[in-house]
Formats: structure tokens, C-alpha cells, sequence
């Protein structure tokens, strides 16, 4: 390993071509899976410059080129999509949005912040959490007579592989390491952690991977076990509390970019009409549940990032197609305004899914499927921020819920 190590260093960069607001956003955010050598990129104001904190100066030649290369493929995005509006709710709280939410749950103890991306919470984030669940949850039920399941944290590589997640955000993917089934292997990592300060892993020769990850999507594990499937004229929803990893390296950070989190996750598997058909009527259900916690809230065409060289095809696919909406709610972004945080997306596979797994609808076509997925934690945060911690800002169908 090279340990050469010459301090900090900043570099300022031309972009290949001054790039829209969102796109300069998406390549600050993303530039912490460029390099390991690289601290972070700020774009410049006139969005055409960009400075570079380098960790290690030896290695600057190194990771400006690897930057060059990332920008070019950022660059490309297209923006300016006609981004449509499917769905508004507007809160009647007047009060002011509640800054530093996730620092005042930490304070009042009920969220314990592990510092990777996982927390734990109780008391009213606890309550919240399991009520917006199950409000979603009954929604479903009531309109669309769900059946329940459940499903596993882990997936096999084969399943994300075939749902082509590697393909459109490969710096997300967690892959499960163990030990290798040897016993002298296995006895040296026992012996070295038996008397050591802190744990002490075992070296990259010693983990072997079997081909298990951490699900990265709620609805990938649901599509096996539908496959060789044939659904009648009533279709199948399907809905459940699915957990789900996504590698965020360091932008982890509170209640809003967590590696581990909760979906209540809704699918629908049938005809082409049978899917346009449940995403029609569930939009209305989604302004319904912002509505019960009194939220300002927009359902709206995506532009969420793949990665950086599949997000210029991929993102403009998705919005010219429709084939996915986000459920934006408004939250503070620190530094005096508001930004709409994406607490949950809208999804139509065409038969993507249908065909991968071999699910056939009742015009014996490959079965089309669509997903809706609500991040659980995203609410809590953003209904925090909506309303604060006085109870007598939330409304009252839930504050005693909530409260207690
Ligand atoms: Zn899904």
C-alpha cells in the first residue's frame, strides 16, 4: 500500500460545461464514491468551476483525473424535465418549521443515533413511526384488499442482479462477508479478538462472500416468490413493512439519509390497465395519509440520481416515460430555506418484473408490476419539522397517539 502522505490539499477544476442547479447538488452529494483520497467537491456558484479537497496531496494528479471522469458522465444529465404535479396536500399548522429535529430527538432521547446510519428510537418517534405504517397500511387494505406478507433483510446477488440494481446504483450495494470455514482461519480470528481493545476483523484473505447483500429495495424480495405465477382478471396487491439497506458511505446522517430503514411497501402485479389503474387510485390515498398527519406534501415527476454513468439515459428514461413519481415533503435545508426531501416513490415497471420472473397476468402477457414505497423514518423526520414538538400543533386525530 502506497502511504505516501503530503497533507490536504484544495484544487479548483473546470466542469465540462456549466450544469444546472440540481445536477451541481447531485454531484456534491455523489462525490463521496469517487475516491477514497477525495474529502468532498463544492461546485461553484457559477456552476461551471469546482474546488476539490483532496486528503492526500501525493495523490492529486490521481484523483483529479478520476474527477474529471466522474463530472463528464454527472455533466450529461439532462435537466429541465417537464416535472408534473400528481398530487398536493397542503398542512393547516401555521406555525414555523422546527429546526434541528434530529439533534432534539437525540437530546430528548428518543432516537439513539449508532453514528453509521442506524438508529434506534422509542417513545413518540416509536409511536409515530408504527402509525404512519400502519395508517398506510389500512389505506391498502380498505381500498385495494391487500394480501400481507413478509420478507427476509438479506438477498441473494442473483435476485438484485436480475432486478438490475448493480446496473443503476452499484455504489449502494452491501454485501455480506464471513469468515471462511477453516478452522485454523477461524481459531486466529477467535484468539486475536479474545484480548484485543476493539475488534479486530479479519483480514480481507480470511472473509469469503457467498452472494448475500443487504435488500437495497423493498419490493425485490416479493418478485421471487411470485415467479411461474398466473394472476386472474382481480390482480394481487401485496403489502408489507420491508427493511431496507442502501450504502450511503459519509453522507449518512440522521433521520433523513440512514443506511438501514423501514418501507411500507405496496405492490401491484396484473395487466397493463390493471396497474395504471391501482396507481391512479392510490395517489389520492397518499394525499389522504399526508392530510391525517397534516403535512404539506407533492407528489412529483422523479429526478432522484442513478449512478453517475447511467444517470443521464436512466433519468431522462424515467421522466419522459412517467415511469416514476416521488412523494416530496418539505423540510428545512439548513441554511435558511425549505428543500423537498423524498419520503417515498411511485413506480411502474412495465413487465420488467413480469418478464425477469416469469409472472403472467390474465391476457397471458408477462404480468405488468408497479410499487409504491414510503420511507417510514422520512415521515417522522419531515412531520417533526411541519409541526415541532408542541402537541398541540399536530392534529388531533393522531397527537394523542403520538403523545401519549
Ligand atoms: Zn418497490
Amino acid at each position: 500500500m502506497n502511504t505516501m502522505t503530503g497533507g490536504t490539499v484544495k484544487v479548483s477544476i473546470d466542469l465540462p460545461m456549466q450544469v444546472a442547479p440540481e445536477v451541481a447538488a447531485d454531484i456534491e452529494k455523489e462525490s463521496v464514491f469517487v475516491s477514497p483520497k477525495l474529502e468532498r467537491i463544492r461546485v461553484n456558484s457559477d456552476h461551471k468551476t469546482a474546488v476539490l479537497e483532496i486528503r492526500d496531496a501525493g495523490f492529486t494528479s490521481e484523483v483529479v483525473e478520476k474527477v474529471h471522469r466522474y463530472v463528464a458522465a454527472m455533466a450529461k444529465q439532462r435537466t429541465g424535465f417537464d416535472i408534473k404535479t400528481y398530487g398536493k396536500s397542503e398542512r393547516s399548522d401555521s406555525g414555523p418549521y422546527q429546526s434541528g429535529v434530529n439533534e432534539e430527538f437525540v437530546r430528548r432521547g428518543w432516537v439513539h443515533d449508532y453514528g453509521k446510519g442506524q438508529v434506534a428510537y422509542n417513545g413518540p418517534v416509536l409511536r409515530l413511526a408504527r402509525l404512519v405504517n400502519e395508517k398506510a397500511g389500512a389505506l391498502y387494505a380498505e381500498h385495494f384488499n391487500t394480501a400481507e406478507g413478509h420478507f427476509p433483510g438479506f438477498i441473494d446477488a442473483d435476485v438484485l442482479h436480475k432486478c438490475g440494481y448493480f446496473d443503476s446504483h452499484p455504489n449502494q450495494a452491501s454485501f455480506v462477508g464471513n469468515v471462511v470455514e477453516d478452522f485454523d482461519v477461524i481459531e486466529e480470528f477467535r484468539v486475536a479478538n479474545s484480548c484485543s481493545e476493539g475488534a479486530i476483523l479479519p483480514q480481507d484473505a480470511h472473509i469469503h462472500q457467498d452472494g448475500m447483500c443487504l435488500n437495497p429495495a423493498a419490493c425485490f424480495p416479493a418478485y421471487p416468490t411470485l415467479q411461474g405465477k398466473r394472476f386472474d382478471e382481480a390482480g394481487f396487491s401485496l403489502s408489507w413493512l420491508g427493511r431496507v439497506f442502501r450504502y450511503e458511505s459519509r453522507n449518512a446522517s440522521g433521520l433523513d439519509r440512514l443506511y438501514e430503514f423501514n418501507v411500507r411497501e405496496i405492490v401491484f402485479v396484473g395487466t397493463e390497465n390493471f396497474v395504471a389503474n391501482r396507481r391512479k387510485r392510490a395517489l389520492p390515498l397518499i394525499v389522504e395519509l399526508a392530510k391525517t398527519f397534516d403535512l404539506d406534501m407533492e407528489i412529483e415527476t422523479a429526478t432522484d440520481p442513478f449512478f453517475a454513468t447511467v444517470s443521464a439515459s436512466k433519468k431522462f428514461f424515467q421522466a419522459a416515460m412517467e415511469v416514476k413519481n416521488e412523494i416530496l415533503i418539505p423540510v428545512l435545508d439548513g441554511k435558511g430555506g425549505t428543500k423537498k426531501m423524498a419520503c417515498g416513490s411511485v413506480n411502474m415497471h412495465g413487465r420488467f418484473f413480469g418478464e425477469k420472473f416469469d409472472i403472467t397476468a390474465s391476457d397471458g402477457e408477462p404480468a405488468h408490476t408497479g410499487c409504491i414505497g414510503l420511507g417510514i423514518e422520512r415521515w417522522v423526520l419531515a412531520a417533526f419539522t411541519q409541526h415541532g414538538f408542541d402537541p398541540m400543533r399536530w392534529p388531533e386525530g393522531v397527537r394523542d397517539e403520538i403523545f401519549g
